[in-house]
């Protein structure tokens, strides 16, 4: 008789997951898997990364919580109770992208890795990685694609100031995937003495896991933070997802809560087009860097370009565990289209005082819906919490191209 279900395999997610890479590779994937089960758990290990965390970083971040922006969404006041911010706007950098690489730095280092690798889209990424590389000691590289170094100079430039070499990638699109293509490639080449950051909650196993372990302070700091603050548990976690490292790292605290967890994918110009970076609603399974997973591909399976008008939401796959919290239904997945995020970073700037990066805005676009949506299931007006991964001071240019709302 078959077995009505497949044994849980390690490093899946459901279906998602695994890891569809170079046999070179796997040593290297088999040590961090290693690392993450006895070096990230080790008291010296944490001691150190707290510490980080703590005094270079800023945690923890605040919790805020949001009257005027409550108000703006929701009038009447029949379906926000409460909203409140997890400030990651305020890390070090502007953005959750420094906890993670802090912490691959960190146990790069302790395995004795003397180079540290990083693929970048936008420059984000690579200017987490380049900082946490200064400061921890170590040489840093970054791929970018050729079209990417010409379109984030700022970026490009922090990351020369911060010590690192950046390598414009000239083949494919000249972007991020290819970008992906090419630090994997040095990767396999340099693997025994080079660590390569991954930056998101993507990438072959244990990429994932490792990635949300070191983003789940966020969710851990904020379900401390609303029971201290407000006493009670939110009805809704909202966030962005890219890859999914701030959704995931938001998540994770409370998924044995009775707690609704909602992810915002970028709809870009519309889901109708094919100017969108919407994986999970709109995309199809596939394999993308190193991990099967939802992606954007065409018929014939090649991967396609995804479009946001936030930079860090334009990927065209997504975390296998997202993919899966999707399949399962523990999660929901909404899209916010550019025009849509872009008149809630108008929103949240004039009624908070905030201004908050293009990504995080799509998360703060579905707000009113969510607010709606589960109020009326619940019957009551709802407790929302919502990560604001970033600040939006890097989209300013942006902003202004668009005019004023
Ligand atoms: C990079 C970035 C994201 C998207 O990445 P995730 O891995 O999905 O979190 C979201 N918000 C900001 C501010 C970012 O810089």
């Amino acid at each position: 008789m078959k077995p009505s279900m497949d044994p849980p395999r390690p490093g899946y997610f459901g279906q998602f997951g695994g890891r569809f890479v170079a046999e070179t590779l796997v040593p290297a994937l088999e040590e961090l898997t290693h690392a993450l089960a006895t070096i990230v758990p080790s008291a010296e290990f944490q001691a150190e990364w707290r510490g980080l965390l703590e005094h270079y970083v800023g945690r923890p971040t605040p919790l805020s919580r949001a009257h005027r922006l409550a108000h703006a969404l929701d009038p009447e006041g029949d379906t926000i109770a409460e909203l409140w911010l997890k400030r990651e706007d305020l890390c070090h950098t502007g953005a959750h992208k420094i906890n993670n690489a802090l912490g691959q730095v960190l146990l790069a280092k302790q395995l004795g890795k003397r180079r540290i690798i990083a693929e970048t889209g936008a420059g984000q990424h690579g200017v987490a990685t380049a900082t946490a590389a200064a400061v921890l000691g170590l040489p840093c590289e970054v791929y970018m694609g050729a079209l990417d170094v010409e379109r984030q100079a700022p970026n490009v430039a922090r990351m020369r100031l911060l010590g690192a070499r950046v390598i414009p990638v000239q083949s494919g699109a000249r972007t991020l995937k290819d970008a992906m293509n090419e630090a994997l490639r040095d990767w396999v080449t340099h693997v025994a003495h080079t660590h390569y950051c991954v930056g998101s909650a993507a990438g072959p196993h244990p990429y994932p896991t490792l990635v949300s372990e070191l983003q789940r302070v966020i969710g851990d700091e904020a379900r401390q933070q609303l029971l201290a603050q407000s006493g009670q548990l939110p009805d809704v976690v909202v966030a962005c997802i890219g890859g999914g490292s701030n959704a995931i790292g938001m998540f994770r605290a409370f998924m044995d809560d009775p707690v609704a967890l909602v992810g915002v994918e970028a709809a870009g110009e519309g889901l109708d087009t094919s100017r969108h970076a919407a994986t999970i609603t709109a995309g199809t399974v596939g394999v993308l860097h190193g991990a099967k997973t939802r992606v954007l591909s065409d018929a014939d399976g090649q991967i396609l370009q995804a479009h946001s008008i936030s930079a860090g939401l334009d990927y065209p796959g997504v975390g296998p565990e997202h993919a899966a919290l999707a399949q399962s239904g523990r999660a929901r997945y909404l899209t916010a289209t550019d025009d849509e995020a872009v008149a809630a970073a108008h929103l949240v700037a004039r009624e908070e005082g905030l201004l908050i990066a293009l990504e995080t805005a799509h998360a703060f676009a579905r707000l009113g819906s969510v607010a709606r949506d589960f109020g009326a299931e619940r019957g009551r007006p709802v407790r929302i919490a919502v990560c604001l991964s970033g600040r939006g001071d890097k989209d300013l240019a942006t902003l202004m191209e668009r005019g004023s709302s």
